[in-house]
């Protein structure tokens, strides 16, 4: 019966799709300032040749022949770009600052309405691929499966499905598998593994935790699968480093440096020759006080895009009335300390926002995080957006296939207005998106 319910579901559904206004066509992409993704200088006035799902050419005005029957696209004026990727999303919120309510309320729409809304914004924002660390493991699957099949406008989706934690969790959280035991934590996560995640999630690690963690760091790894752990305090992140994780969440600015004892097994680690990645989500803390003094913008439509009328209305009152958090005293220059300490040892730094908490719409998250690194920490915006586009997708094990705008690779594509080298917030508004070669803006 639910099977049966569930095709009745995605055949309604595919209804929708023909709402999307998508189509594959072959395409010229002509005129535009070109930045590939690899790092390379920009290339002024561009030709890339969009056959199929595939970039087929790319080259400029002059020199490269448009052959017949492609839809020229003139994108004069304009950026021309990889899609972006966002490797630490949440697509259950929406952006709703009471975390209890959220799940208390709304935990049976995450599969059917807030992750398709939350994917279609996305898309909207030009991020073509996602990696989602918390989700009811049949929910993040059933959306995936949606985007594949074409029923839903959405990004490329990695994702750890349900999170393991460490202890205890409420049972009205679906995102989340509490584990008390090695045993457990073997089952929780061979069943990710066999479900087709392509990422384990770790959260609360603590001292008494550390067999555990050794023992789903063990099984995913015979699974051929890596490990990413949530490492705000230090004490996750010393059970994290023992049992060898391959990659850490988050910067904690609970103490204002990291301790020798961690930046020693930090460093005995990447001299090993097994690289540690690290995930430092640092523009919600970076950006809090520009928030707080205006917030207009979390009012903007475009934020509650696929959201049915009932949860727009109940976000937009509870921003209204939400204490907007302060970038605590110290903060920005403890995750300055505490990048550079990490650098030095050797630590790989991996891109993603933390989308979907407050102040961390989907249609915002990405660019703003990015941003922050441009504008707070100094990243050059070229370095920047080859860290998300050809890294990200490298470090998912996928850059013979997408992240770049070279010949042969999927056509993840799009065009902002005006130049990000020297205006970064012309990423928020990209005038074109193409995913696979569908154009969806
Ligand atoms: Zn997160």
């Amino acid at each position: 019966m639910r099977k049966l319910l569930l095709n009745i579901f995605l055949s309604c559904l595919s209804f929708t799709a023909v709402s999307l206004q998508a189509q594959q066509e072959n395409y010229a992409l002509v005129g535009g300032l070109l930045i590939d993704g690899t790092g390379a200088q920009p290339v002024p006035n561009s030709i890339v040749l969009v056959n199929g799902d595939r970039i087929e050419a790319v080259g400029a005005i002059g020199r490269l022949p448009i052959p017949k029957g492609y839809r020229l696209v003139s994108t004069e004026g304009m950026t021309v770009l990889p899609g972006l990727w966002d490797p630490h999303v949440h697509l259950l919120y929406n952006g709703h600052p009471d975390f209890g309510h959220w799940f208390s309320t709304y935990s049976d729409r995450f599969g059917s309405t807030t992750m398709p809304a939350s994917a279609e914004q996305f898309l909207m924002a030009g991020v073509t691929s996602v990696r989602d660390l918390a989700a009811s493991t049949d929910d993040i699957a059933l959306v995936r499966q949606r985007i594949t099949a074409g029923d839903l406008a959405g990004p490329t989706i990695y994702a750890s499905g349900a999170a393991i934690m460490l202890g205890d969790a409420p049972a009205t959280m679906p995102h989340i598998t509490p584990v008390a035991t090695p045993s457990a934590a073997i089952r929780a996560t061979r069943k990710l593994i066999d479900s087709g995640m392509d990422f384990i999630k770790v959260l609360g690690a603590t001292e008494q935790s550390q067999e555990i963690m050794d023992a789903i760091v063990r099984t995913a790894h015979e699974g051929g699968v890596r490990v990413t752990a949530h490492g705000r305090l230090d004490e996750e992140l010393r059970v994290a480093l023992k049992a060898g994780v391959d990659e850490i969440q988050h910067i904690g600015i609970q103490t204002p440096s990291l301790p020798e004892d961690i930046l020693d097994m930090v460093e005995e680690r990447t001299k090993s020759g097994n690289p540690l990645y690290w995930n430092p989500t640092v523009g919600t803390i970076l950006n809090a006080d520009e928030l707080a003094a205006d917030p207009e913008w979390l009012d903007d439509p475009k934020n509650f895009v696929g959201l049915p009328a009932d949860i727009e209305q109940d976000i937009r009152l509870a921003i209204a009335s939400a204490d907007f958090p302060v970038q605590p005293s110290g903060a920005a220059d403890t995750i300055k300390r505490k990048l550079q300490n990490l650098g030095e040892r050797g630590v790989i730094f991996t891109f993603g926002s933390d989308e979907g908490t407050f102040g961390l719409p989907a249609s915002e998250a990405t660019w703003r995080e990015l941003e922050a690194w441009v504008f707070e920490l100094g990243m050059e915006p070229l370095v920047a957006l080859k860290w998300a586009t050809a890294d990200s997708a490298a470090y998912m094990g996928v850059a013979d296939q997408v992240g770049t705008i070279t010949p042969g690779k999927l056509a993840d594509i799009i065009a902002v207005k005006g130049s990000p080298l020297r205006h970064f917030s012309t990423l928020r508004e990209p005038v074109m998106v193409i995913r696979h070669g569908i154009r969806y803006k």
